[in-house]
């Protein structure tokens, strides 16, 4: 499922509309496209708002607000998850058979899918890309 039920999605529109970020004219958090550099309490580094388009952005399962004020579905928890699999398999890229529910399970929940387990290695390896993408692009977002 690549986006979300309306009352999620109305939900964050609620919240983005009521965000001092939120600008008005293009709908977009902070300058659109490109974003803007904002102090957020309790981080050392300001952080850039994405420019997305909410009413877009909004219905995607993975995307989340830049400063947590809705939560996206994939946590800090399940970031981590990811993180710690993927550095396990760097350093012995097998994925045994004791190991394989447990990766379906991370992926799963992190991507908010429904995959079913499958020796399938082309499978894995581009589910292993999905997660080192978002990965990538989550820490991008935190700066
Ligand atoms: S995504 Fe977050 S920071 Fe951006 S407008 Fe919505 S609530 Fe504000």
């Amino acid at each position: 499922m690549i986006t979300v039920k309306a009352p999620e999605y109305n939900k964050r529109l609620e919240i983005c509309r009521a965000c001092p970020h939120f600008v008005e004219s293009s709908g977009s958090c902070g300058t659109f496209l490109k974003g803007d550099l904002i102090t957020v309490k309790g981080r050392k580094k300001k952080i850039r708002t994405c420019g997305c388009v909410m009413r877009i952005k909004a219905k995607l399962t993975w995307a989340s607000c830049p400063i947590n004020s809705w939560e996206g579905y994939i946590t800090k928890a399940t970031i981590k998850a990811v993180e710690t699999l993927l550095k396990s398999l760097d350093e012995k890229p097998i994925l045994k058979a004791d190991k394989i529910q447990d990766f379906f399970d991370t992926y799963n929940k992190a991507f908010n899918k429904n995959k079913q387990v499958t020796n399938c290695v082309g499978c894995v390896k581009e589910m292993i890309k999905e997660m080192k993408d978002a990965l990538k692009r989550y820490k991008h977002a935190e700066g």
